[in-house]
């Protein structure tokens, strides 16, 4: 598999050169994304990418979007979002071999740290495609994930908070006043709400299973914290509804100039992580409804950063369609 990563190091146009590379949708990755490994009986595993990777070939999708690597996030792309103590832990505590346990769920291998710096570098990248107006628009398939990572904590598989990272990249380095976070992963994004609790330039809307981990999100006060609750049990028709009428409306309202995805799909019926019914065709909606805000406020700008998404096939079906969806195609 690293053989197939090695000749994606820049914007390949092999299949469709009658589409400006500015229409195009980056797919942003990196070889280490398969080196992070907390041992083969954890869900969080290289077989993710993988997955994403494979179904996008099967697709015959590939070939149309423009590839990239992720580069590492700088010290001080990290440190918009998090602590600097925590920061000095992280990289503290990566071990030489074995595994060393950041929380129950969450550990580090001898490759995580730099795994961890190109994830969130190539969420920052995305942003930095985007603004450039060399892509359309977006998608990182990276791992480890990020919406649980708060400014000073490890949790829930995720150590750097890499759609945080790159929200603050494109206020800081864009000069941006307003950007929203889409997080459709089935739980709630926690760290995301954590850092940006604040920051009123930046609005989460987050629908989530609860109560379900990490048990937050239910009561929050701050306006431009969005969160939306719902049951165990959550079909495809329930999570458009409550996505239309409490998501929708108040990214109108928002208007943000630029949109970012936490795009997990442990949503899926497939995916025994959570207990919600979506299948493809909800992510499909999903993607609409989020493009056509982007349409009406941030000229089509999106970047979407890989979450959770556990059931390996139904991850690959349902980024797959993410992407072509983002594509156009
Ligand atoms: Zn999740």
């Amino acid at each position: 598999m690293l053989g197939r990563f090695a000749y994606a190091t820049k914007c390949i146009r092999s299949r469709c050169g009658h589409r400006p590379l500015d229409m195009h949708t980056a797919y942003i990755t990196h070889p280490s994304f398969l080196l992070h490994d907390m041992g083969d009986a954890h869900p969080e595993s290289p077989a993710r990418v993988r997955a994403i990777d494979d179904r996008l070939h099967a697709a015959q999708l590939y070939d149309f979007l423009s590839h990239h690597l992720a580069p590492q996030a700088t010290p001080n792309q990290l440190l918009r979002v998090h602590e600097a103590s925590y920061v000095e832990a992280i990289e503290r505590a990566a071990p030489a071999e074995g595994l060393f346990g950041l929380d129950p769920d969450t550990h580090m291998n001898s490759h995580t740290l730099v795994t961890a710096r190109h994830a969130a570098g190539g969420a920052v990248h995305a942003v930095d495609l985007v603004m450039a107006g060399e892509a359309a628009n977006a998608f990182v398939a990276c791992r480890p994930p990020g919406h649980h990572a708060t400014r000073n904590r490890a949790m829930g598989f995720c150590i750097f908070n890499n759609v945080a990272v790159a929200a603050a990249h494109a206020l800081d380095a864009h000069a941006l006043e307003r950007v929203a976070i889409v997080d459709f992963d089935v739980h709630h994004g926690n760290g995301t709400e954590d850092i940006f609790r604040d920051d009123p330039r930046v609005m989460l809307g987050s629908v989530f299973q609860h109560p379900f981990y990490p048990f937050s999100g239910a009561d929050t006060a701050n306006a431009h914290m969005v969160n939306v609750p719902l049951p165990a049990g959550t079909d495809g028709a329930a999570y458009r509804e409550a996505f239309g009428t409490r998501i929708l409306p108040r990214l109108d309202a928002f208007a943000p100039q630029m949109l970012f995805c936490s795009a997990g799909f442990d949503g899926h019926r497939e995916d025994d992580m959570a207990q919600f019914g979506l299948v493809e065709a909800d992510y499909v909606w999903i993607t609409e409804q989020i493009m056509a805000v982007a349409a009406r406020h941030a000229g089509g700008r999106i970047v979407s950063v890989l979450e959770g998404g556990y059931a390996l096939s139904a991850l690959g079906r349902s980024a797959t369609l993410h992407i072509r969806t983002l594509s156009g195609l």
